[in-house]
């Protein structure tokens, strides 16, 4: 049978997530994949013989708690393994942080940095829950339009408005945080270099901007809008890699009868006057469905598999105009034994080598590794998020093995050094990053057996993220709620009837969230009962 209620392009996890929603409402869905695996950038892949690798998203938070609960994924496998301490911080002149699940036990490590700041933290630590909890509830719905004329449409807007309000001076906080630099933010708050650096971390991650860029608070503060196991703001690992995620919404989904092909590239969308009515894949396959979601990036899906001449003149300039720049390169590192840090020696397992681990000494450092991928070159020396999960986690490497992940910053996918990314400069660049490592814990190069790079270059060709970009499009205030992917398009329809997004490109963006397929698979069910109902 090749005729569908809903196809789903691209078995990202918010294509699976989609997928389950439509299913479970009864309509008949299918999911084309072009890789061999489903998962998308939420993904394990042995890339070493033994090693069951999460090659490029490695830690979890954002996954929505009613996703987990109604698609039950913990039948099929999703187990959350905990962190604590969530992260350990070695610096340069031998001091460290940990920061633990226990506020006291973090304001602790925070005083041997600045009393002040360890005074301060735990009601930095209340107003963010507090503005998180304001913005969770927006999370999994389409954001109004505030332009729209039409009654529904300036009802929702009028209750946000009246939401806004209810948050009381807390309204300038919030303005604060999707507006201002994270070094700037933080420096409101704190006085100790060491504690500013390690949260800017967050701030910049996968973002095209240091951390004095404007717009880079806030990705601090999406990076706390997730749980884990209830605990806000906490991320952990999946036991098994984060593909334990997609295989689980996969599993669920064909426990309910939809349907998933892997190595099945789409060519195109096939339209007709106006109305998206099918497929066609790269190797000529032909489906046909009453409606079809791309999980695609925008440029992906509008520029390649729609064409410009199937769009509005001026809606293919908006998608021409979304930014997709970043500057992350992955390592994934086979390990014959542990990093044994300088500021807190040991090769045994200890707490230093069970969270995040920061290199990013103080906040010039990380400007600095920016300013070089600005000008088209990898980062002299690059800001580091390092983590070990078979530190909490038996099944990822064989017994007396490890695995780490390395999260590195920044390197610009074009690059003006007279070097393009290839296998020799990927291993030049994680040659780089070692030797940083092995300042803060020496032999670390000896404890390496092999290691897996993907440059934006290879983000952008395995994984089809436009511009190595690992939100599908940057996070900064003007692509944001209303205007993801673009004003009057966060509807997740499109110009195109029957064709509609559900991946991270579209509100709230990206992380292992899954809210973007949920909030399309609502709106496709909606649009499914009530055609007319088309923006
Ligand atoms: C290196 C890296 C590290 C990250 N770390 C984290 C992390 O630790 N935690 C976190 O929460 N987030 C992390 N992220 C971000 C997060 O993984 C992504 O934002 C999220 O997975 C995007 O999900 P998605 O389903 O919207 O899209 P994707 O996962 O990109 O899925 C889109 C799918 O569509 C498929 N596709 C594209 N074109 C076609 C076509 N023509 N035909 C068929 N299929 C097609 C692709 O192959 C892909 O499988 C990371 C991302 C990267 C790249």
């Amino acid at each position: 049978m090749n005729s569908f209620d809903a196809i789903i392009i691209g078995g990202g996890h918010n294509g699976l997530v989609a997928a389950n929603y439509l299913q479970r409402a009864g309509h008949s869905t299918l999911v084309l994949e072009r890789r061999s695996v489903v998962g998308g950038a939420c993904v394990t892949e042995e890339v070493f013989p033994g090693y069951k690798v999460s090659t490029t998203s490695y830690v979890c938070s954002l996954l929505r708690p009613e996703i987990i609960r109604d698609l039950e994924l913990r039948r099929y496998g999703y187990e959350i393994l905990e962190r604590n301490p969530s992260s350990f911080s070695p610096f340069p002149d031998g001091r460290y942080m940990f920061f633990w699940k226990d506020l006291k036990k973090t304001c602790e490590e925070i005083a041997k940095f600045s009393a002040k700041d360890a005074a301060a933290y735990p009601e930095f630590e209340r107003k963010i829950t507090e503005l998180a909890s304001f913005v969770q509830p927006l999370l999994m719905s389409v954001p109004p339009d505030p332009t729209s004329l039409n009654p529904s449409e300036m009802v929702r807007s009028l209750l946000l408005l009246l939401k806004v309000r209810g948050l009381g001076k807390g309204i300038y906080e919030q303005m604060r945080m999707f507006s201002m630099s994270v070094a700037d933010y933080l420096a409101l708050w704190f006085e100790s270099e060491a504690l500013r650096a390690r949260m800017a971390t967050d701030g910049v991650i996968g973002a095209w901007a240091g951390p004095y860029s404007p717009g880079t608070a806030y990705v601090l503060f999406h990076h706390v809008m997730g749980e884990t196991e209830g605990a806000q703001g906490v991320w952990g690992y999946v036991r098994g890699g984060m593909g334990t995620v997609t295989q689980a919404l996969s599993l669920s989904l064909q426990a309910k009868g939809g349907k998933v092909l892997t190595n099945a590239e789409v060519d195109h969308v096939v339209i007709k006057n106006g109305t998206a009515t099918g497929v066609v894949l790269a190797d000529g396959r032909e489906f046909s469905a009453k409606r079809v979601l791309s999980n695609a990036d925008p440029i992906r899906t509008f520029l390649g598999m729609v064409g410009e001449k199937n769009l509005p003149a001026e809606f293919a300039d908006g998608v021409r105009s979304i930014r997709m720049r970043s500057g992350v390169v992955k390592i994934n590192v086979a390990l014959n034994g542990l990093p044994n840090f300088s500021a807190l020696p040991g090769e045994k397992l200890g707490p230093q080598h069970r969270g995040t681990i920061h290199i990013a000494p103080d906040m010039d450092y990380m400007e600095r590794a920016f300013d070089d991928a600005k000008h088209g070159r990898p980062s002299e020396r690059p800001v580091i998020e390092m983590t070990i999960p078979s530190s909490v986690d038996d099944t990822l490497a064989p017994t007396g093995k490890h695995l780490m992940s390395m999260f590195v910053q920044y390197a610009p996918l074009e690059r003006k050094d007279g070097k393009e990314w290839n296998e020799q400069t990927n291993a030049e660049f994680a040659e780089r990053v070692f030797s940083i490592v092995e300042e803060y814990a020496p032999g670390f190069r000896s404890r390496v057996d092999a290691f897996h790079v993907l440059s934006p270059k290879d983000l952008e060709r395995d994984y089809a993220l436009t511009g190595g970009n690992i939100f599908h499009g940057e996070m900064t205030l003007d692509q944001l709620f209303f205007m993801r992917p673009l004003p009057k398009y966060a509807s997740f329809r499109t110009p195109v009837r029957n064709l509609y997004m559900c991946g991270a490109g579209c509100h709230p963006g990206g992380g292992v969230m899954g809210a973007p397929g949920y909030i399309s698979a609502k709106i496709v069910d909606k649009d499914a009962r009530s055609p007319r109902n088309w923006f």
